[in-house]
């Protein structure tokens, strides 16, 4: 990678290095040699500009390239990898998460439901993305796949609170105009999709914001709205707008849909009759699924999110990794914490929970599939591959580093380990909260665990100089 460095701007901001172990995908392991899917430097670095990496290699290599570079932020003990990807969360369901639990339907009901009326209120929306932001970015996430309420204040206030942080994010409005309570539902499936395209001229490329259109699952869809959402979707496909929904979670849920439903041969059919099913769509969980539906997966292109911290915590299912990357028909799949199905913000515990879930059908993820997941699968499954989810030349300097020492039992732990690999799988094992220690977006650290300010937009830094990648 040190071949081909990207030449640097002289107008350009300031160099930043960022040097330590360096670990980054270029391959997926599930479908590839292992030791051909990652890069590894036991003393590496990544130079930055313009909140783009310019090289990523040994650190011996590349001072000498770089002789002008000397603001460098150097960690020991540590990992740095690309910034985590969460493929499926609902920012909106922080303030209900870890509620006592339900099985999916009357979770969304009894929880669910009450806590997205209040995003009617600007404010409250505002407070809210705030804290999300906050929590995704200490657990080292930099991009998100994301799901708001029916409400355009809460599109607008996540999109802001992104904004002040440069963050790479994907969100709209989410459809609904049956089978749930008046407070949250669409007013008529016209004037919805009149609203998400409002929405989605706004906010669609505007600095890394992209949008997504959002009907929440078949059931709280009517026919009407599924038709107009695909027709919205179709029309702004070539330029990069996603379709983000549910699909396959648990077993009451897909009975549901066959009742509601009946004249399609499955669930993956239902949404593929309105034009949803396509190569910028993302499915969350896909805990149950028929082998037709997973080759309509494989010919589509499309993104699945595993949630298996939100899968276990409701009690949906167990999702089936090794049919979903057959070699004869893979699936894209990324992780998702599915907040506030899910019980925390961060990737990595949720990489322990996906470890669980394969052991109970035997197979187990080791910490090459692991991480690889966590950062370029989450961008492959987001058709973002070339953009984020590896340190390469060109990509965004979107950055997670890694504790190896997050506790004090954790570092006595490591002791034992010599391996990265093997070091990595205890981390995300003992799951600590705090093994995040900085997380860089767009070049900037907007949070440092040992700054007194931890968290940083990015208005806050000397020069902000981004220019958003063409995808
Ligand atoms: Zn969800």
């Amino acid at each position: 990678m040190t071949d081909t460095p990207f030449p640097i701007n002289p107008e350009g901001s300031a160099l930043k290095g960022v040097r330590g172990q360096v670990l980054t995908f270029k391959a997926d392991p599930f479908l590839n040699n292992e030791s051909e899917c990652y890069d590894y430097y036991e003393d590496g670095m990544v130079v930055i500009q313009d909140g783009h990496i310019l090289a990523v290699g040994p650190y011996s290599d590349l001072a000498p390239e770089y002789p002008e570079l000397s603001d460098i932020d150097t960690y020991t003990d540590a990992v740095i990898m690309p910034g985590f990807i969460d493929c499926h969360v609902h920012y909106v369901q922080s303030p209900m998460i870890g509620s006592f639990g339900d099985t999916l339907l009357q979770w969304l009901n009894q929880y669910t439901f009450p806590t997205e009326a209040k995003f009617k209120d600007k404010k409250f929306a505002d407070d809210v993305a705030k804290v999300f932001f906050r929590q995704v970015l200490e657990q080292g996430t930099t991009t998100a796949n994301v799901f708001s309420t029916a409400f355009a204040e809460s599109v607008d206030a996540f999109f802001e609170e992104s904004e002040r942080y440069n963050t790479r994010m994907i969100s709209g409005k989410v459809l609904m105009d049956r089978n749930v309570p008046d407070a949250v539902k669409d007013e008529s499936a016209e004037e919805s999709i009149l609203v998400s395209e409002q929405l989605l001229k706004k906010w669609h490329h505007r600095g890394r914001q992209l949008y997504a259109v959002i009907p929440r699952f078949a059931p709280t869809s009517s026919p009407k709205q599924l038709e107009l959402a695909g027709q919205l979707y179709q029309r702004y496909i070539d330029q990069g707008v996603y379709m983000h929904t549910h699909l396959d979670e648990a077993q009451n849920e897909i009975d549901w849909v066959s009742q509601l439903f009946p004249e399609e041969s499955n669930y993956t059919d239902v949404y593929k009759h309105y034009g949803l099913v396509d190569r910028r769509s993302v499915m969350a969980h896909c805990c149950i699924v028929r082998e037709e539906e997973w080759q309509t997966l494989h010919d589509c292109q499309c993104g699945v999110a595993h949630c298996p911290c939100s899968n276990l915590f409701l009690g949906d299912g167990q999702f089936k990794m090794w049919e979903a990357k057959q070699q004869n028909r893979p699936v894209r799949v990324g992780m998702g914490t599915d907040v506030g199905g899910g019980t925390n913000f961060s990737i990595p515990r949720n990489l322990n929970e996906a470890y669980k879930v394969s052991m109970l059908q035997m197979k187990n993820i080791n910490a090459v599939k692991a991480f690889y997941l966590a950062t370029r699968g989450g961008a492959e499954a987001l058709h973002l591959e070339n953009t984020v989810g590896s340190l390469a030349p060109g990509y965004e300097a979107d950055i997670a580093v890694l504790s190896l020492h997050p506790s004090e039992f954790a570092e006595w732990r490591m002791k034992f380990e010599d391996n990265i690999f093997d070091k990595l799988f205890v981390l995300m094992t003992l799951g600590l909260n705090n093994m995040n220690v900085a997380t860089y977006v767009a070049g900037n650290k907007v949070f440092d665990r040992e700054r007194s300010e931890q968290f940083k937009y990015a208005s806050e830094f000397q020069k902000s100089e981004y220019k958003s990648s063409k995808l």
